[in-house]
Formats: structure tokens, C-alpha cells, sequence
């Protein structure tokens, strides 16, 4: 129930294995000697660190783009994390997410496919008990106060710089067509990292160093120019 940083977490879940080497992410700092680690790959990454942590792989993503067609994480994690925690049963998932997804005005088929994609993900993990695991009282646990239209404190942070490698992030990479592109410059405009430039004859150019795949350059491109695929380097 709490929002805010965790400092000495049990469970992990990273979303892409390029953040477990992203110097200002650090997500296993903090863990402690039996603690559980899931990292949403089909690949086991070398993870250096000296401490007995126990590391699942599983490629999450994949099974969302076969079950929904999108890359969206947060349902998919979810599910996994109530099954590794053991603390939330099938039908409590299933019945949860039902009725976000109905709250937030999906079509029917559209959450059956969410249904689907939830109890898969739960059934590709089991569940790992953390008995015997040092308990840390909850001062750990700190507030992060949301400040207006000043943001939340950790966007001035270091780390959130033009030097960073967002691309990193990447799971679906933006390919664009440059037989179909009329060099209209509307996914210039519309990237929201300002990440695509123009060359001499105005076709856009993508800086993959920056490009996190938001792909709203290929929702806005009016000739569908753009399209997406399975970022290689940690599929
Ligand atoms: S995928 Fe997103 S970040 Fe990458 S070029 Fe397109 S709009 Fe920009
Ligand atoms: S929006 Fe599409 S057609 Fe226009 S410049 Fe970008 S890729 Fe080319």
C-alpha cells in the first residue's frame, strides 16, 4: 500500500535487463541475501553482485505482444509479482484486473485478452517464500510528495541529463520506411524526446541513442511509414 521508495526490497521485478546496468537506476541496491529478482528476458544477463539473490528470467513482453499486441508491462509484471510473492491468489488477479480494466472503459474482448495475459504470466513463474528473511522495520519506507507542476523531487535528480542513453530502455525500435516517407516532418514534431532530426532533404532521422519506443511517431505517421519491431539486443 505504500508509494514511494522502497529501500530494502524482497522482491524486484525489472522491466528490461538493460536497467539492471543503468548506473542511476541501481535496482539491486538494497536487496538482501535471499531476495528474488525478475528480470523480463528470455536470456539470462550476467548479474554482478556478490549477494545470494535468487534471479528468474522470463520474456513477460513476449507474451504480452502475443496476447494484446502491445508491450505494456504493468499487468503483466503485476500478475507475476502476486504469484512469486505467494500473498495473491489466481482469481483475485483474474477478478482485479476485470474490474480496472472495466472501470477505465475497455471493450469486453479487449480485458478477456488482459485476462488471458495475466494468467499466463502468473503461471510462468512459481511462487518463492521469503521465510527467514531479515525483516526491516517500515522507516525504510519513505513518502514521495507530489509537488504540483513542480513534478516529484526526483526529476531534478542526477542521472535525468541529454547524456543519458534512453535508448536503453527500448523494447519496440521504430524503423522508418523511406520509400513510404514524404518528408512531411510530423513525427519530428511529435517525438516527444526530440529524438528525430531532419537531413538536408528533410527525411527524418532517428537518434537511437535517445529513442525510448514510445512509437508515437508511428501512431502520428499519416503514411504509416513507421514500423515497429522486437528490439534485438535484449529480446
Ligand atoms: S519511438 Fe518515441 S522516442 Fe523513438 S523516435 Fe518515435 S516518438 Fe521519438
Ligand atoms: S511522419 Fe511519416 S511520412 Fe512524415 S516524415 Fe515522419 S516518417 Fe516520413
Amino acid at each position: 500500500m505504500e508509494r514511494g521508495h522502497i529501500f530494502n526490497p524482497n522482491y524486484v521485478l525489472v522491466t528490461s535487463p538493460s536497467l539492471l546496468f543503468d548506473p542511476t537506476v541501481k535496482p539491486l541496491d538494497g536487496m538482501v541475501e535471499g531476495s528474488v529478482l525478475f528480470v523480463n528476458s528470455s536470456k539470462d544477463v550476467p548479474i554482478v553482485d556478490s549477494k545470494k539473490i535468487r534471479v528468474i528470467y522470463r520474456d513477460v513482453t513476449d507474451l504480452a505482444l502475443k496476447h494484446v499486441g502491445k508491450d505494456i508491462l504493468s499487468a503483466t509484471m503485476g500478475a507475476v509479482a502476486c504469484k512469486l510473492s505467494g500473498l495473491i491468489g489466481l482469481q483475485s488477479l483474474v477478478d482485479s484486473v476485470s474490474e480496472e480494466l472495466e472501470e477505465l472503459g475497455l471493450e469486453p474482448e479487449l480485458i478477456e485478452k488482459n485476462i488471458q495475459l495475466a494468467k499466463e504470466c502468473y503461471s510462468s513463474v512459481e511462487s518463492i517464500s521469503l521465510c527467514g528473511l531479515e525483516y526491516r522495520p517500515l522507516h525504510n519506507v519513505v513518502e514521495v510528495r507530489y509537488m504540483g507542476e513542480r513534478g516529484i523531487p526526483d526529476l531534478l535528480s542526477m542521472g535525468n541529463t541529454a547524456l543519458r542513453k534512453t535508448g536503453s530502455w527500448r523494447v519496440l525500435k521504430p524503423l522508418i520506411d523511406r520509400n513510404l516517407c514524404t518528408a512531411c516532418g510530423i513525427c519530428y514534431i511529435y517525438c516527444p524526446e526530440s529524438c528525430i532530426s531532419l537531413d538536408e532533404q528533410g527525411y527524418p532521422l532517428i537518434n537511437y541513442d535517445s529513442c525510448k519506443g514510445c512509437l508515437v511517431c508511428a501512431v502520428e505517421c499519416p503514411m504509416k511509414a513507421i514500423k515497429a519491431e522486437r528490439e534485438s539486443v535484449w529480446s
